[in-house]
């Protein structure tokens, strides 16, 4: 079965294979982070609507599961912000009744403000909420949110939300060089983050293709000592390393499929299909001459991604 809503298991930096689950359009989000590794937005979103139908995403999960069902987590994510879609409680509920998977909600936290969105939310095994800005100027900066997104209900819906959330949540801050990566932000972003007291914090960076050319990625050392601003100090977010899928057969179609989500190295590809790298470069030519991806040099690596 091809599926419409679901992809992966994709490599994830944190939390292994990760079948992603995608409730939106592409790029419906409340934000226009300049770091997207979507691409810039044409316009945001800040209505929360049945974006893509429920009872076909868990369908397709119903299938899946019966058929596959090998995965370190369930993720909400994918090409928008999924507490956008109404429904999105329903199918982590789906995911709770129905397997032993967990769930996790990867969000950019802005939705939290609103009580049922809460609530929804904390039927999650995890949740990881991004953030970068420590006040509404740097938040226009650096996330460029819909008109309807202040800064001052992001910050309030978090430290509402770990106040009723027994899950694990998780806080990543998205560091680029120039916009936050001074040391004196940095300070007041770790005051938010010990308000909210999340139960871990991560430091990332740029280091894949973004929205703007000047989301520019700070270096590992300049991380490694923002890391300490923080209480207790944050994890920094090393590259990615891959996680074998065994027995994962490789064709043109499953890397494009994964390359629409994420972009990635030949290397990341080889490592989460267990292929070897010779494996994946037979087909990439091909998709580059159809002009489905391109290639795009990010510091002494090379990605390739969905066109
Ligand atoms: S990085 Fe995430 S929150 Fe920011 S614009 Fe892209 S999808 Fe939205």
């Amino acid at each position: 079965m091809k599926y419409k809503y679901l992809f992966g298991p994709v490599p994830s930096r944190r939390f292994g294979r990760s079948l992603g689950v995608d409730l939106t359009p592409f790029k419906t989000c409340s934000l226009n982070c300049i770091f997207c590794q979507l691409g810039r937005s044409d316009a945001t979103a800040a209505d929360r609507s049945e974006y893509v139908p429920v009872n076909e995403v868990i369908a397709e999960l119903e299938h899946w599961l019966a058929h596959d069902g090998v995965a370190d987590f369930i993720t909400l994510s994918g090409s928008g912000e999924p507490t956008l879609n109404s429904g999105f409680g329903d199918i982590l509920a789906f995911i709770k009744e129905n397997t032993q998977i967990p769930s996790l909600l990867m969000t950019n936290g802005t939705m939290l403000h609103l009580p049922e969105v809460r609530k929804a939310a904390a039927q999650a095994s995890v949740v990881k909420v991004s953030m970068g800005a420590w006040d509404q100027a740097s938040f226009e900066k650096l996330n460029r949110p819909d008109s309807a997104v202040s800064f001052a209900d992001l910050l309030q819906g978090e430290k509402d939300f770990r106040k009723e959330f027994s899950g694990e949540l998780r806080l990543e801050v998205f560091v680029v060089d120039g916009v936050n990566a001074d040391p004196v932000d940095m300070q007041k972003i770790a005051a938010f983050v010990k308000e909210v007291a999340p139960d871990k914090v991560q430091l990332n960076t740029a280091v894949r293709p973004a929205a703007e050319d000047d989301a520019v990625a700070v270096s590992a050392e300049a991380l490694n000592e923002l890391a300490l601003l923080f209480d207790p100090p944050a994890e920094v977010i090393a590259s990615f390393s891959g996680v074998k899928i065994e027995g994962s057969k490789v064709n043109s179609d499953k890397l494009l499929d994964m390359l629409r989500r994420r972009p990635c190295t030949a290397l990341q590809m080889a490592d989460v299909l267990g292929v070897h790298i010779n494996e994946i470069s037979k087909y990439l030519p091909e998709l580059l001459t159809a002009g489905s991806v391109h290639r795009e040099e990010r510091g002494a690596e090379v990605f390739f991604v969905a066109v």
